[in-house]
């Protein structure tokens, strides 16, 4: 199964890619992971790239398009990948069908989870104060005046990408505000309509 989680910051993508992971047997694909990656290692790519996402501005569409490009090559990819935190712009989400069409695949679904401002903001607010109590740095882009702007960015860059999807007649959404083992049970619900891997790998009775 090839899927994209749709979400704005603080949605609980994170946390449903995770799930989805153990769920379908197959990887996600963190735009954001990679880049904190190189962020963290110092390269090229990391040097360019972190003043704008400590800003929580959107780093450039070339440089997310090459990463997940190797990316979905990689043997683990074969069978299929969540895609978290990519495509972020129309731009990115076009690079992508040409990308996956190159290959002879296309995307089975794209899930976006929707939740409003209000409980995003508090979310944030939360796991910034998590993250002081358990002794650890807070993400800098958690931090207010950044996750702001990063959810400015994703009303206006971001979220056309659900008229994009709905007119390819592949977007499903989701109520991302209730508890995420709710969510996790609803997005489990839909995949298991549309088939896929994942009816393959339960309908024997032995996850595969
Ligand atoms: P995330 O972990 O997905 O919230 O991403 C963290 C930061 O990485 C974002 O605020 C951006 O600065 C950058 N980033 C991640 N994915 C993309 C993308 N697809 N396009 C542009 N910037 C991205």
């Amino acid at each position: 199964m090839r899927l994209v989680l749709l979400g704005a910051p603080g949605s609980g993508k994170g946390t449903q890619s995770e799930r989805l992971v153990a769920l379908l047997g197959i990887p996600q694909l963190s735009t954001g992971d990679m880049l904190r990656a190189a962020v963290e290692a110092g390269t090229p790519v990391g040097r360019e790239v972190g003043e704008a996402m400590a800003g929580g501005h959107l780093v450039p569409d070339a440089v997310v398009v090459r990463l997940i490009a190797s990316r979905i090559d990689a043997a683990d990819a074969g069978r299929g990948f969540i895609l978290d935190g990519f495509p972020r712009t129309v731009r990115q989400a076009e690079a992508l069908n040409l990308m996956l069409a190159e290959r002879n695949i296309a995307l089975d679904t794209v899930v976006e989870l929707t939740v409003d401002e209000t409980l995003l903001m508090g979310r944030m607010k939360q796991r910034v104060e998590d993250a002081l109590a358990a002794g650890r740095e807070a993400r800098p882009d958690d931090k207010p005046d950044s996750f702001r702007l990063r959810l400015a960015t994703y009303l206006e860059q971001t979220a056309p990408l659900s008229a994009f999807y709905a007119k390819m007649g592949i977007l499903k959404l989701v109520d991302g505000s209730a508890s995420s083992a709710t969510v996790s049970a609803d997005i489990a619900a839909y995949l298991s309509t549309i088939g896929g891997d994942f009816n393959a790998r339960f309908s024997d009775g032995a996850p595969r």
